[in-house]
């Protein structure tokens, strides 16, 4: 069992100078707060606690972190209170305290959409104080070491919580360390049939490897002395669970994985890593296409390390990794090996703030995120997934996930790049927005003022960040659309009151209707409005003057009687004017255009729609509801019109196109293009015309551009 005199001493190998009179008060409150009570195994619960500390200890972690893991649960179902806490160890180890104790009343199981708020809250812990989580990652790792003592089922639950949550994020933070024993012990938990088999069979061939393992190293070190270089040899054989992992991907038995031993040349801070590569490759036969340059390229979680896989003696297969102490050390402690001490003080080179800061850049995406869902969203892919790297015009170095596309790249260099990315040029070729990146792509995004996000965007974007983005215009556009057919809605309701928005929007009837709603201001309102989550006879009782109402909805114009109107097929057409009166929506599954014969729907609560009179939807659309209108052609307006274009994919085709609506003066609303089969490309343009004249000159125009095959009007 740890005593605490183990972690002093530990702690004063790293940190000479640090006061220690935090950790001996921590120690004693601890002793107090646990005394009499047991862990399953039976053992006073002290141990646990001193045993997490010892974890953190042997990362070298700083006098707060070991103080906070002695403490780590002398909150939970003790008496003792945090102002009892702060008084003993000072506010900064009881938040600490408090921030792990809020972490362990998160309970959660594999399936993390359900468990997204859980999750959200540790993350926010942990984007706090990082050392919060190191604390869980220790008391992780030590409840797992001992349990054995929990019965079958439960030792599974563990398990998988350890794996969906605890592992992903060791693996982000690159305590490899840590996050390789929490895999092994999984693994065993969970596969105990496979663990017996490959620990069987390590066993079986123990003694024959260990005379391999000191021969090469034997060898790897006279290599070193031969070159002149200073550096130290390891050898090891492969975890059971890494063997296991290459026996699935590569469906062998455990006889056959190939490379299952692993050594490590290690050389003093300032050394040659790719000189020594050199050296082994001059004395023995690299596998093709097993090198890899982590120091060039670090990984995500800031490991560097040169691998490359060699024909041994007797021809078998080894992997050897290169690497400096220091760099060993990130690899083995990763965050934690930026913890550094100078004269009793934590002391952080920029580097190392830097490399803090860009696993919690991470977590303050996640931060700003307005709910669980979207929160997950930014996290878990983010989290899990492997990297591309691609290149600026400028020739700089951007870090993707794998699967991004070139409109995520956009959305990396700037979010205004982002929202008006209407496709990129990759090494000097047209791709769209849904480009696939690879590794050594040359970026350059091409924009247009006009463009904007819309909903395909969603299945575009792969990065948390752009989604996010994404959601958050799309929710807002769609909101402000809300806001404006509440107000047309009543506002028109108003007027058969001789009413109008206008009239009552700052009188004090609106102001005490809004104190007993749900809604803080009158935007809110016209939302809901537009919703349908309040009724407008409802308000307008409410807005007009008393009795004012009653007295008026007696008489003509109800809104019965105006709909009635529209019922009787001998009615005169309604104009389309969108401005006042009717509120007007053209109906997105075949886009009206003024000029065309069209039909109206009177929808619940939303006005009316226009359809096109050929348009397929009507004839499932109830028939009582439908009315005549026609265009008021002299007030003029604008209206989308959706056109897609078959085009082979050449450069400059696109601003082609362009300059030819802007000859014409028509807006291009939206634009999209993506890649056909062949070298072909389809190009799809929102425009904002008159009327369908317009549309139709435009059309024609785009179909004379050299490289155009066909045009064609998207209507539904
Ligand atoms: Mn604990």
């Amino acid at each position: 069992m740890t005593q605490i005199s183990d972690i002093l001493e530990q702690v004063r190998s790293y940190a000479p100078d640090a006061d220690m009179g935090p950790v001996m008060a921590a120690y004693l409150l601890a002793a107090k707060a646990h005394a009499g009570q047991t862990r399953k195994s039976g053992e006073p619960y002290l141990s646990h606690p001193l045993a997490v500390a010892m974890i953190l200890a042997d990362l070298r972690m700083d006098v707060e972190t070991i103080s906070t893991a002695l403490l780590h649960d002398a909150l939970e179902d003790n008496p003792l209170s945090m102002e009892e806490m702060t008084e003993q160890v000072g506010p900064l180890i009881t938040q600490l305290v408090d921030g792990v104790t809020k972490i362990g009343k998160l309970k959660f199981r594999s399936k993390e959409e359900l468990q997204a708020e859980n999750f959200r809250k540790m993350m926010l812990a942990m984007s706090r104080d990082v050392r919060v989580i190191l604390v869980k990652l220790a008391d992780r790792t030590h409840n797992m070491r001992t349990i054995e003592h929990h019965r079958p089922a439960k030792q599974i639950t563990i398990a998988t919580e350890t794996t969906d949550v605890f592992i992903p994020i060791a693996n982000r933070l690159g305590i490899t360390k840590l996050k390789d024993e929490l895999e092994e012990i999984c693994f065993k938990t969970m596969h105990r049939d496979a663990w017996d088999a490959i620990t069987a069979f390590l066993d079986r061939t123990q003694s024959d490897r260990a005379t391999y393992i000191a021969e090469t190293q034997k060898m790897l070190e006279k290599l070193l002395i031969d070159e002149g270089i200073e550096g130290r040899v390891s050898g090891r054989a492969k975890s059971p669970h890494s063997i296991h992992k290459k026996m699935n991907a590569q469906r062998l038995s455990v006889e056959d994985v190939p490379d299952a031993l692993a050594f490590r040349v290690i050389l003093p801070d300032g050394g040659q890593p790719y000189a020594v590569l050199g050296g082994i490759h001059a004395r023995f036969a690299p596998v093709p296409g097993r090198i890899k340059d982590y120091i060039a390229r670090p990984k995500p979680n800031g490991y560097q390390s040169l691998h490359t896989t060699i024909v041994g003696p007797e021809g078998r297969r080894v992997e050897v990794q290169i690497r400096t102490e220091h760099m060993h050390r990130v690899a083995e402690e990763g965050i934690a090996a930026h913890w550094k001490y100078k004269e009793g003080h934590l002391a952080l080179s920029p580097d190392d703030v830097a490399s803090i800061s860009r696993v919690r850049e991470l977590f303050e995406t996640a931060r700003d995120a307005e709910n669980a869902e979207e929160f997950m969203e930014t996290v878990k892919v983010e989290l899990y997934a492997d990297e591309v790297f691609v290149f600026t015009p400028a020739g700089e170095v951007k870090r993707l996930q794998k699967g991004a596309t070139a409109l995520d790249f956009a959305f990396m260099v700037h979010t205004d790049v982002g929202m008006h990315c209407v496709g990129a040029r990759v090494d000097g070729r047209m791709v769209p927005l849904r480009y696939e990146l690879k590794s050594g792509d040359r970026m350059e995004i091409l924009t247009s003022p006009s463009q904007s996000p819309n909903r395909d965007w969603l299945q575009i974007c792969k990065t948390g960040r752009a989604l996010q983005k994404v959601r958050r215009f799309l929710r807002e556009e769609e909101r402000e659309a809300a806001v404006r057919i509440g107000r047309d809605m009543l506002d028109s309701e108003l007027k058969k009151y001789s009413s109008s928005v206008k009239k009552v929007l700052n009188g004090q009837p609106l102001k005490e209707f809004l104190s007993d709603r749900p809604e803080r201001d009158a935007d809110q309102l016209f939302e809901s409005i537009a919703r349908g989550q309040v009724g407008l006879s409802t308000i307008c009782r409410a807005l007009l003057p008393e009795g004012e109402f009653e007295r008026l909805r007696q008489n003509s114009g109800t809104l019965g009687q105006f709909l009635n109107r529209f019922r009787r097929p001998s009615q005169n057409p309604v104009l389309i004017t969108g401005e006042d009166g009717v509120l007007v929506n053209y109906a997105r599954c075949c886009s009206p255009l003024p000029g065309e014969d069209v039909v109206g729907f009177i929808t619940r609560g939303r006005g009316i729609t226009v359809h096109k009179a050929t348009c397929a939807q009507l004839s499932s659309l109830d028939g009582a509801r439908q009315i005549p209108v026609e265009w008021d052609i002299a007030r003029g307006g604008s209206h989308a019109g959706q056109i897609r274009i078959y085009c082979t994919d050449r450069p400059g085709l696109l601003s082609n196109i362009t300059a030819v609506c802007e000859q014409q003066a028509v807006n291009i609303l939206t634009a999209s293009a993506s890649a056909r089969t062949g070298d072909g490309a389809v190009v799809t343009l929102d425009l904002s015309v008159q009327d369908v004249g317009e549309l139709t000159r435009v059309i024609r125009n785009i179909e004379k551009i050299k490289g155009v095959e066909s045009v064609e009007r998207v209507t539904g």
